[in-house]
């Protein structure tokens, strides 16, 4: 394939729930390890994104020419008319003119991998089970503890997903979902105090500000809320919503993971905080439990 800008944006399905899809090979670039990384004009698995890799990449197969081949790999990967980069070798930003964003499966390289041929992707359900409860739950309790936050602030500041003082926006370092839960990082640093948070009862009062984020989230949980993720397109790059219909007001989070589709499928989420010594970070844990 001559030029790269011909690879089409991948469609992909995991946004609806999918775990299984049908597409044919678009491109085909090789990888360290006598793997090669396999592009389809559509697929149900998810990718990391190097960008913001909160949600990491599913797991399963793709068979093609009648072969199962196992994935190493999802990455995020772009190419422009000249060139193919993989993850975080991608040196450009999502939209950047001229620059296809599309699904990259890495698999070993097989005499199957054709450009055209037929390939079926299978995600493995329960993994991507667990990790779409993680996400919810990751989005749940960033609300949470925003709103047991909501006081310790000086200045106006931008509001989250239901309009409350977003904490989780301003001072986010990373997030990483796992099975059942997620591992959030927050700065608490001199920028943060410039942009009004007051830290002090959070750094004196941890153990109340768990509690009450523990029992927002036990509230929001028994609801049984429905979640939707809104698409407005199909690509990859197409922006998407978490949406949640808490009891309280409908919740929308911008978000490119996988989710379960109502809070009746969790039993519960629950949060543990923790300060370093020095209060410049915090971390929180957040644990689900399936239905
Ligand atoms: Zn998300």
């Amino acid at each position: 394939m001559s030029a790269h800008s011909e690879i089409p944006e991948t469609i992909v399905s995991y946004p609806r729930g999918e775990v299984t899809s049908t597409g044919h090979i678009v491109h085909v670039h090789p990888a360290n390890d006598g793997q090669t990384v396999v592009v389809l004009d559509t697929t149900a698995a998810h990718p990391v994104d190097s960008a913001w890799p909160d949600q990491g990449a599913d797991r399963g197969s793709l068979t093609v020419g009648g072969r199962a081949l196992p994935i190493t790999d999802v990455v995020v990967c772009a190419g422009d008319g000249s060139a193919f980069f993989a993850g975080s070798d991608i040196p450009v930003k999502k939209g950047t003119e001229g620059w296809a964003f599309v699904v990259g499966h890495v698999v070993p390289t097989d005499a199957a991998l054709q450009l055209g041929a037929e390939v079926a992707v299978e995600v493995d359900p329960a993994y991507r089970r667990a990790l779409s409860a993680g996400h919810t739950a990751c989005h749940l309790a960033s609300l949470a503890l925003n709103a047991a936050l909501a006081e310790d602030w000086t200045k106006e500041v931008a509001g989250d997903g239901r309009g409350v003082a977003n904490f989780d926006g301003e001072a986010i370092a990373s997030s990483r979902i796992g099975e059942f839960g997620s591992v959030d990082v927050y700065r608490l640093g001199k920028s943060l105090k410039k942009r009004g948070f007051d830290k002090a009862r959070l750094l004196a009062e941890t153990d109340a500000v768990v509690a009450a984020t523990n029992a927002q989230l036990a509230e929001w949980v028994a609801s049984g809320a429905a979640v939707d993720i809104r698409r407005e397109g199909d690509t990859l790059t197409a922006r998407r919503f978490w949406e949640c219909a808490l009891p309280d007001g409908a919740a929308s989070i911008p978000c490119g993971g996988t989710h379960v589709s109502s809070l009746a499928e969790l039993a519960a989420v629950t949060v543990a905080l923790e300060v370093n010594d020095d209060g410049t970070e915090l971390v929180m844990r957040t644990t689900a439990v399936a239905a």
